[in-house]
């Protein structure tokens, strides 16, 4: 058989109770009376029917694949690896599963980043880096020992780490990815959790550097999302480890929280002299954080494979670019492309809102916001952006009439589909039954081509709406925004938790959906290359938050950037090779310059 290629299968989709194994039935090799698909003979224990197993020697590889489009539940993928994947696994989680290949190299005074999809064994790769787990090199029949790990990294620039691990000596912190999970795991204040990590003395610094303060004795269970966000980071980082994996920091994070944040972890690395490996999927603040990046492609749940080390600024370029220069592979068909120009002037459509001046106040002595009035045309996608607490989920609610105006009349009658920033999706319903639910169009060819394809929906359609992941969850709730009938559709944040791929595609999604339907789309989100990939114009808020908030009227995509990032007091470069945008150094030459000229993002 080709020995290039895998086959996984998914244990939690293959039930055999509810099929009668077309895949070992027409599996080309079986019917010539080899043993290819066969039983794992486990389950008959337990008087259910058998699961199967594959046998990877005498399959005929992904050019056959019968069996994957005989499955009735998806639970198989037969794989060619890339011919240029010259090693073995790091770890096999056991026959038909998950491999992962190379690891991430740690260093003491540095931040390593890891860019990639989720499900590509990051977190795999971490249980090993600290020990958890000692990896199996692929030999999942038996017992692992660090001395075979050591000798496959011996002469690498894992050797020294590896060798610590196996004598115990590296000890680690972790910030979890989903941060909303912290209060079911944790009862009380703020200050109770960060009291308990304080290790190194360093929590007043971070309270005030992170602006915990105003929740610090507040119930855990009433901090909103991005509050969490920064308990947590404090959290880990006051610990007094050798190895700090932080995985995602951005989510709910403003960008002056993310940038702030970023600096932080910057400072323990190099002042403290600790390792650090972070995933995050904001790539200009992946930018600004990491010292080296590993790049992780693969086919989540199937096979992962961490690259080397690159610089940073590569490292990102070649993601851009969808082909690994050093690996000769590539991992994309497209290349994602920015403007280095601001877009020129668009021919106006038909105006679809005209507001007056608008103002709301939550009471005397609470958050006031002030609105410029401004038009909204048919068929844009207008960005919104502005730190945390400053009115926009405020405004959002006075365009769908959940709160009225103080001053101004809003008299338009427009059907608005809501996506919010934080999604509660708790009925115990079906993804299919729901987004059914939504539209009838569910299902037809034109909804999956424009909608669950991109959203990469159709692996998680049989699944609960309660047991998705954030992720998950947040590709089910974009999809149930755009599936409703509406003049305007309201999108809170939709990149948190998405992976860097994922964000691509969510946004080529909305901005498809937008010319095909002449729809016109507002979009809440901190992610600037998202912002710049999606938005036609821009409506900046600033103000101070949680006391009062400033929205500015829809204005074109150059003064928009820089009313904002002059709020913000960054600046962005371009990357020679490929135009992105690259946060500059504060106050370096190229930061000063741009200040004076007043150009902060088209320079
Ligand atoms: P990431 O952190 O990149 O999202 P993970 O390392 O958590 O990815 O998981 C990678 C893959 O390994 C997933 O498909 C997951 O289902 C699989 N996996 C994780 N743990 C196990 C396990 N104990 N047994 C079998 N498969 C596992
Ligand atoms: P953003 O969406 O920009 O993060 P919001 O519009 O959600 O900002 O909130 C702006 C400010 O108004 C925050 O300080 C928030 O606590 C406050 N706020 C929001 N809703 C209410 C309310 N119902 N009553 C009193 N204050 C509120
Ligand atoms: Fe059999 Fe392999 Fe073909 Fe599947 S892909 S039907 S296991 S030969």
């Amino acid at each position: 058989m080709a020995d290039d290629s895998i086959a996984v299968v998914d244990l939690d989709r293959c039930s055999p109770d509810r099929c009668s194994y077309e895949c070992s039935n027409f599996c080309p090799p079986n019917r010539t009376g080899k043993e290819c698909i066969t039983l794992r003979g486990e389950d008959a224990e337990q008087g259910g029917p058998d699961q199967v197993r594959i046998s990877e020697e005498i399959c005929l590889g992904e050019t056959c694949g019968i069996c994957v489009e005989k499955c009735p539940f998806d639970a198989i993928e037969i794989i060619n690896l890339p011919s240029e994947l010259d090693e073995d696994p790091t770890h096999r989680y056991g026959e038909n599963a998950f491999s992962l290949y190379g690891l991430p190299v740690p260093e003491a005074g540095s931040v390593t980043g890891i860019l990639g999809p989720n499900g590509i064994g990051k977190t795999t790769a971490v249980r090993a880096l600290a020990g958890e787990m000692v990896p199996n090199l692929g030999n999942y029949d038996e017992e692992p020992t660090w001395e075979s790990v050591l000798d496959r990294f011996r002469g690498t620039e894992l050797q020294n780490y590896v060798e610590r691990v196996r004598d115990g000596e590296v000890s680690i912190a972790r910030k979890p990815q989903y941060v909303d999970q912290i209060p079911k795991q944790f009862d009380g204040s703020a200050r109770d959790l960060l009291e308990a990590t304080d290790e190194r003395g360093a929590l007043d610094s971070y309270i005030d550097r992170l602006d915990i303060g105003p929740v610090v004795d507040n119930d855990i269970e009433t901090l909103s999302g991005g509050e969490l966000q920064r308990v947590a980071l404090a959290a880990t980082l006051a610990r007094d480890r050798d190895f700090y994996f932080l995985d995602e920091i951005s989510p709910y994070l403003d960008i002056g929280q993310r940038v702030t944040a970023a600096r932080l972890i910057r400072e323990l690395a190099e002042e403290e002299d600790r390792a650090v490996l972070v995933v995050e999927h904001d790539l200009a603040i992946l930018d600004l954080l990491a010292d080296t990046l590993h790049v992780a492609y693969g086919e989540p749940g199937a096979y992962g494979v961490v690259t080397d080390p690159k610089s940073v600024r590569n490292g990102i370029n070649e993601y851009l670019k969808g082909y690994l220069s050093n690996e000769n592979m590539r991992i994309r068909p497209e290349a994602i492309t920015f403007e280095e120009h601001a877009p020129r002037e668009t021919t106006k459509a038909e105006p679809l809102i005209e507001y007056p001046d608008l103002a709301k106040s939550y009471g005397e002595g609470e958050f006031s916001l002030d609105v410029e009035s401004g038009t909204i045309y048919n068929g844009e996608v207008l960005g919104i952006v502005g730190p945390n607490g400053i009115g926009k989920s405020t405004l959002a609610q006075l365009f769908t009439g959940d709160l009225t105006p103080d001053v101004g009349d809003l008299d338009f009658a427009l059907d608005i589909s809501y996506k919010p920033q934080y999604i509660e999706i708790d009925q115990p319903m079906r993804v299919d039954a729901f987004l059914s639910s939504i539209t009838d169009q569910f299902g037809s060819s034109y909804w999956n081509t424009e909608i669950a394809n991109p959203l990469q929906l159709n692996r998680i359609m049989e699944r609960n709406l309660t047991d998705l992941s954030g992720g998950e969850r947040q590709r089910v709730a974009i999809a149930a925004c755009l599936s409703q009938d509406a003049d305007l559709y309201l999108l809170d944040e939709p990149s948190a938790h998405l992976d860097v791929e994922q964000r691509v595609q969510a946004t080529s999604a909305i901005r498809r959906y937008a010319e095909n339907h002449d729809a016109t789309v507002m979009v809440i989100d901190h992610d600037i290359y998202m912002m710049d990939l999606l938005a036609d114009r821009l409506m900046v808020f600033d103000g101070e938050p949680s006391i009062e908030g400033h929205a500015s009227k829809p204005q074109e995509m150059r003064d928009g950037m820089n009313d904002f990032l002059s709020d913000l007091d960054i600046t962005f470069r371009r990357d020679e090779r490929t135009q992105r945008p690259r946060i500059n150094k504060p106050d370096s030459q190229l930061d000063r310059e741009q200040k004076r000229a007043g150009e902060y993002y088209y320079a």
